[in-house]
């Protein structure tokens, strides 16, 4: 399956199914021709699980094929390796008309896509995501790398040239990293369409979905995201409400310290949280939250850290996030499911809506 990320100026697909990668050779080789090198800039783990299927699907072009292994996961978005990253590709002599690949995760995506838009002021790069939370961050063009004080600090929009999801790869993803790309999968779901999220919310398998079924699903998911970064590429209207949820989920991601709960772990508390907002400033009712609450628990996302930090902490932690501007926290809500928009909460409202997400959760 496949679908076209319309981006003005920055057309490209984003194929997703099993053995994808077969369509370097029958899909890409026009691209390849135009390539001196290509850097496979590899998650460790995920090379030494999966690297030689991506290899060997190279192979046909004759090109120079260098991997670059980074840190598993977060540790890769350092400065530290975004430069080691560089120096690589310098020692190798790329050019401006080599080509990078991201295989792995969010993380390398995020880091290979900063590389590739800041070498030689900016080269061609694919996203190989190998993660189902990667079919939120491999499209749309956001690239960074974290700083000591804080997430994706320093970055850039950069758009790959295509993204090639292998989900066979997934068999091999650890339960939580499952339970955080569905997290954002259901995201996808709230701000977009009513019934498509109660479908999602009465799954019965939802953290342990298939293969077949995952890979219609993240479809769709794609779909919300390309149509919205179509219409708002940086960020200036409707990419916000892909917020949902992280105003506060990065709060409690970053008060458990990184790597702690997972990115769609912490955004799963951080929804339960936008709709307590969303029952207060639009029409969202309370058995919805409720419901939502209840789905996530039995399917293994916990609630815990709401319990074990001050609300003082959380609120300064989100003042301290990029959305926070001039003091002002803005919240993507929900009018009802399906119709988001962006809300300014008070101080006051903040500490309401945690108190209410403290005793709904107890
Ligand atoms: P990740 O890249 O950190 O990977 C999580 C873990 O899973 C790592 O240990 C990795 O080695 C392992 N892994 C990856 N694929 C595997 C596989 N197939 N089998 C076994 N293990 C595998 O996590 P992620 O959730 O994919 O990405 C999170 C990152 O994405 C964050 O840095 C976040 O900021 C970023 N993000 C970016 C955007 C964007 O628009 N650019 C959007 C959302 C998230
Ligand atoms: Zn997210």
């Amino acid at each position: 399956d496949k679908l076209t990320v319309n981006i003005l100026n920055h057309e490209y697909d984003v194929h997703i199914g099993q053995e994808t990668y077969g369509l370097f050779a029958t899909h890409y080789a026009e691209l390849f021709k135009s390539v001196d090198r290509i850097a496979i800039i590899a998650d460790e783990r995920v090379a030494a699980l999966h690297l030689p299927l991506l290899q060997d699907s190279l192979e046909y072009t004759g090109l120079d094929v260098a991997v670059k292994h980074i840190p598993s996961g977060e540790r890769s978005k350092t400065s530290e390796v975004y430069v080691d990253c560089l120096s690589f590709l310098l020692s190798k002599g790329f050019t401006r008309n080599s080509l990078l690949i991201a295989f792995g995760g969010g993380a390398c995506g995020d880091l290979t896509g900063f590389v590739a838009a800041t070498f030689m002021r900016g080269i061609r790069f694919i996203q190989c995501p190998t993660t189902i939370l990667a079919h939120d961050s491999a499209v749309g063009g956001k690239t960074a790398i974290n700083m000591p004080d804080g997430k994706n600090m320093v970055g850039s929009f950069h758009q790959p040239t295509a993204v090639l999801f292998d989900t066979t790869l997934f068999e091999t993803l650890p339960p939580r990293e499952v339970r955080s790309g569905m997290a954002e999968l259901l995201k996808h779901a709230f701000i977009s369409d009513e019934k498509w999220t109660n479908e999602l919310l009465s799954t019965k398998s939802f953290a342990k979905p298939t293969i077949e079924w995952l890979s219609k699903e993240l479809l769709l998911g794609i779909q919300v995201k390309a149509n919205i970064v179509a219409e708002d590429e940086f960020e200036q209207s409707t990419r916000k409400y892909l917020n949902f949820g992280h105003t506060f989920g990065h709060a409690i991601e970053a008060a458990c310290g990184f790597g702690k709960l997972s990115h769609g772990e912490s955004i799963m508390i951080g929804m339960a949280y936008s709709l307590i907002l969303s029952e207060r400033h639009g029409s969202i009712d309370k058995n919805v939250t409720n419901q939502f609450i209840q789905f996530a628990q039995e399917n293994g996302y916990t609630f815990g850290p709401v319990h074990m930090y001050s609300f003082q902490l959380l609120m300064d932690f989100m003042m301290k996030d990029k959305k926070a501007s001039f003091g002002k926290l803005n919240f993507a809500l929900l009018h009802t499911i399906g119709n988001p928009y962006i809300k300014e909460i008070t101080q006051s409202e903040c500490k309401d809506a945690f108190d209410e997400l403290v005793k709904r959760t107890g």
